[in-house]
């Protein structure tokens, strides 16, 4: 049957991602894998009440607005999220999920947009990223970093011969981006020698 375990459906203004500001409808589902240090959702690991799709459906509709966005919790815990997600393409919603990386993103429908939420190291979940999962983004989908401390800082790489370094340089001092800079350091001296 198709059902799933719902925390809450609610409508309310998308505070992050590149819907930032959107009016979107928030179908939070329950349960979540992880214990992030600092989850702000704990509520959602185990309360909620059983919905059937239709349930789910009329409720979404009520607010009359076109962009869903699916969360937790973890959302992909549920077995049955992937089949809501084509449920909400095939009427027509814009479709995003919020996934923690801890679980497969293989079998999603390529119409929904994934914001995949890659542990770093001060979450205390960072063992749980699934690396294959990067294989399967597509060029509308998103890639967030939670960056709790120093320990987090990303490093940024410029394609060689690509991705022009002064470039990525001022981008990052003009965005105020905590990163690291780097290069690769191996194709400045040898280019693309093999075995260097
Ligand atoms: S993945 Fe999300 S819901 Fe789960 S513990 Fe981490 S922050 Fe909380």
């Amino acid at each position: 049957m198709n059902t799933l375990i719902i925390n809450e459906i609610f409508y309310s203004i998308q505070g992050e991602s590149l819907s930032s500001g959107m009016p979107t409808v928030f179908i939070r589902l329950t349960g979540c894998p992880l214990r992030c240090q600092y989850c702000d959702t704990a509520y959602a690991f185990t309360e909620g009440s059983k919905k059937t799709f239709d349930e789910i459906i009329g409720e979404v509709k009520k607010f009359n607005c076109n962009n869903i966005t699916v969360t937790g919790g973890e959302p992909l815990s549920q077995r049955n999220t992937i089949n809501l997600l084509t449920l909400l393409n095939d009427l027509s919603y814009n479709v995003s999920i919020e996934t923690s990386n801890a679980v497969s993103i293989k079998k999603l429908d390529n119409k929904t947009i994934i914001i995949l939420d890659v542990k770093t190291p001060a979450s205390k979940e960072a063992d749980k990223n699934i690396i294959d999962n990067y294989k399967y983004l597509k060029s509308m989908d998103q890639v967030k970093f939670v960056i709790c401390n120093l320990d987090d800082t990303v490093l940024f790489s410029p394609s060689y011969e690509e991705m022009d370094i002064k470039i990525l340089a001022e981008n990052m001092l003009k965005d105020n981006i905590p990163a690291r800079l780097q290069t690769q350091l191996h194709k400045v001296i040898w280019s693309d020698e093999r075995g260097k």
